[in-house]
């Protein structure tokens, strides 16, 4: 029987640990976790009438890892998405919320970009393909879409998404599909037109009951092969075998035939080090950023008609304060605010704001008014305000990830029996790291 260790019971190390009792009911697999409750960033609380997501609020369901995973656990009936009316997007333009277009004719008509750069689009199909496989995005959309879409558009993506700059990420990294549109068919709009005919749109979902579902329910199947509340503190060789110290009053060693990392990089860095300091050296030069976050729930008749939709982002050259964008929490899923309330959710920091977290609660929590005010025209006092911090949570893939990735990968080929997993490599986001923790597990349940 394979014995597989997996190290931090976030959503990428549960997943796996899922997929693979899923693969093979008899392999002996732990999740060892050092919080006492598992799904990492993935959490949500309850309080006042309040439903609020404290990790991520809208998760992306491409139809890859995660459609089966929510079929495996029995939680399609648990699923929601947004509100119809609310899929309208907003991005500060000269200081006014504008909407984002989604069909032609209306992106024709916006005043979100200037003439001259909606010419600039048609002449996208004839650029020529970048070489460099270390490119940023900041270089990638400037040379095929301009100057203003990065600036008005991409640049407030880039900080929704990652909460990154776009001159520090590398766009093969963070926009494969996009990458490769253009690497394949010459052309971003014609490669995502062609790649879209062959699959179903994605859909943002959450679930009824908060993200946390999906935790709970993976921490129901997993039982007792999850162990909550104690950290790994070290690893070492067991003859073929890998052994974990497991910390606690009394530190318990385990072995296992294969570990999987399913930490940040920084955290694997410092148990692989004794074994692979170049290794370790790797995994410690990926970048994370820190973010804050605040919930702010105002009555609703005080909330002007307009202020409705998925939210808004603030572009960099717009921004005031170190509000990266908000969101209208209550208007995409039912069921998230008290009656007669409105529950908005704003992001601060990112590598845009780097010293964000230094501010008192009550400074965020300013921010967070004035841009409601100027930019929403939302001025009544919040009867409710959570304040959340994340230290080093969302890693950043600066030029040169990809080939980091292959070379990491050349040195894990030197330690066999260990793996990573997580979304400090080849993706963030709860569907990615689903998507890639359940192809490791085939992968390591093909091994067995
Ligand atoms: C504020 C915020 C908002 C986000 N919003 C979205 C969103 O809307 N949509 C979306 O798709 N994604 C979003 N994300 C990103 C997404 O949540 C993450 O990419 C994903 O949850 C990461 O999962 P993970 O398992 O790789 O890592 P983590 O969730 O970080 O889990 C790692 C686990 O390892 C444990 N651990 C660490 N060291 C040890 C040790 N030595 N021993 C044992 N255990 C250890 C930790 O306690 C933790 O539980 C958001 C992230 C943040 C922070």
């Amino acid at each position: 029987m394979t014995a597989t260790i997996i190290v931090g019971g976030g959503i990428a190390g549960l997943a796996l640990a899922h997929r693979l009792v899923r693969l093979d009911p008899d392999h002996d697999v732990k999740v060892v976790e050092a919080s006492p409750r598992p799904g990492g960033v993935v959490r949500t609380q309850r309080a006042e009438g309040f439903v609020t997501e404290v990790g991520p609020e809208t998760i992306v369901d491409d139809g890859s890892g995660l459609s089966g995973l929510i079929g495996d656990l029995g939680l399609t009936g648990n699923t929601i998405e947004p509100r119809p009316d609310v899929k309208r997007r907003f991005i500060v333009r000269h200081g006014h919320l504008v909407e984002v277009p989604t069909l032609p004719g209306a992106f024709l008509r916006s005043p979100l970009l200037p003439l001259s750069a909606k010419a600039r689009l048609a002449l996208e199909p004839l650029c020529r393909r970048g070489r460099d496989p270390e490119e940023t995005l900041a270089s990638f959309v400037t040379r095929r879409f301009g100057r203003e879409v990065l600036e008005q558009l991409v640049d407030p993506f880039a900080s929704g998404i990652f909460a990154g700059l776009p001159e520090r990420m590398e766009m093969a990294s963070c926009f494969p599909e996009v990458w490769k549109a253009e690497q394949d068919y010459g052309s971003v709009l014609r490669g995502m037109r062609r790649a879209r005919k062959g699959r179903g749109r994605p859909r943002i979902i959450g679930f009824r009951g908060g993200n946390e579902d999906l935790v709970n329910a993976l921490r129901r199947v997993l039982g007792d092969r999850l162990w909550l509340g104690r950290s790994v503190t070290g690893l070492h060789r067991a003859g073929a075998q890998w052994g974990v110290t497991v910390g606690g009053e009394v530190p318990i060693e385990l072995t296992a035939d294969r570990i999987v990392l399913g930490i940040p990089s920084y955290r694997a860095a410092e148990l692989v080090r004794p074994h692979d300091a170049e290794l370790a050296r790797e995994l410690d030069s990926i970048v994370f950023v820190s973010l804050a976050s605040v919930f702010l729930a105002v009555p609703e008749p005080r909330v002007p008609d307009d202020v409705r939709g998925f939210g808004f982002l603030v572009p960099r050259r717009e921004a005031k304060n170190s509000v990266l964008g908000v969101l209208y929490s209550s208007d995409l899923f039912e069921g998230r605010a008290r009656a007669g309330y409105k529950l908005f959710r704003a992001m601060l920091g990112g590598a845009r704001n780097p010293s964000a977290l230094e501010a008192t609660d009550d400074q965020l929590l300013i921010e967070v008014r004035e841009t409601l005010h100027d930019l929403a025209g939302v001025e009544a006092e919040p009867m409710f305000c959570r304040v959340h911090r994340y230290e080093r949570t969302l890693p950043q893939f600066e030029p040169g990830h990809q080939a980091r990735m292959g070379r990491v990968r050349e040195r894990l080929a030197g330690l066999p029996g260990l793996c990573l997993t997580g979304q400090s490599y080849e993706g963030s986001g709860v569907s990615t790291c689903i998507r890639n923790a359940r192809a490791l597990a085939e992968e390591l349940g093909g091994a067995t």
